[in-house]
């Protein structure tokens, strides 16, 4: 198991990494099965305001 770290929760008005916009949703995903023995993080899920980028992040506090 070789898993990168999920960057920390950055806020209600973090940085879009793909237009600098100030501010993101945030939706909570379960983890799941992605085939085989994958399973993806249970993880917060950001989304751009302004450009609907979506993006990782860990959960806060982490678990
Ligand atoms: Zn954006």
């Amino acid at each position: 198991m070789n898993r990168q770290p999920l960057p920390p929760y950055s806020g209600d008005d973090a940085e879009c990494p793909k237009c600098s916009n100030l501010g993101a949703y945030t939706a909570w995903q379960p983890a799941e099965k992605l085939g085989g023995h994958q399973l993806t993080e249970e993880h917060l899920r950001r989304e751009c305001k302004r450009c609907n980028y979506r993006w990782k992040e860990a959960l806060n506090p982490p678990a």
